[in-house]
């Protein structure tokens, strides 16, 4: 356990993506990374979940935020921006119609002015293989264009959450 005047850093991460592209799955799923997949059929009003990590002796709090239904409205409030760290943007590599939306989810980022954002993009839903919309390529070469990284993610067989998460922390971190 650790108090509060321990903490170094406090990080807020947004998630942004099309409504079921499986943001509040991930971020249960990072909130607590050995517990059974369980489906939801809709985001309910959490604003966010908190980690405390320990980095070279700095204890570094994150902020995860998920967008509590908003994202059905297609754009989201400036409080949700606020002060953000490092953003994930998530999109259903089944859904050509969510890849094409990550230019808009990054165009609000940029309009709402933080600086220095650290993304993250994800392709969610790699076990819907044979309904792949989006090649690896293509979501690639978009993350290069704008300096994310890319990394693809199923929440359903709990692969490479973890992994993605620590992707945005490490960038965070370096970024300090
Ligand atoms: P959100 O609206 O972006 O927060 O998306 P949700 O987390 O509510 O997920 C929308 C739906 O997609 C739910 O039925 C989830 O169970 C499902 N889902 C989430 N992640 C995955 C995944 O990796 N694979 C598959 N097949 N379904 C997923």
């Amino acid at each position: 356990e650790y108090s509060e005047s321990q903490i170094t850093y406090k990080l807020k991460i947004i998630m942004l993506g099309d409504s079921s592209v499986g943001k509040t799955s991930m971020s249960q799923m990072i909130e607590n990374p050995d517990q059974e997949y369980i489906s939801v059929d809709s985001t309910v009003g959490f604003e966010y979940i908190s980690k405390v990590y320990e980095c070279d002796g700095d204890l570094v709090q994150v902020h995860l935020w998920d967008t509590a239904g908003q994202d059905k409205y297609g754009s989201l409030s400036d409080q949700y921006f606020k002060r953000a760290a490092g953003a994930f943007i998530i999109f259903d590599i089944s859904s050509k119609k969510s890849f094409e939306s990550c230019k808009g989810w990054h165009s609000q980022l940029k309009e709402a002015g933080e600086n220095s954002v650290e993304v993250v993009l994800i392709g969610n839903k790699v076990d819907l293989e044979d309904e792949r919309e989006v090649t690896f390529k293509e979501a690639q070469e978009f993350a290069k264009e704008h300096s994310f990284s890319y990394i693809e993610t199923s929440v359903m067989m709990n692969k490479n959450i973890m992994e993605a998460f620590q992707l945005l922390i490490n960038r965070l971190i370096a970024s300090l």
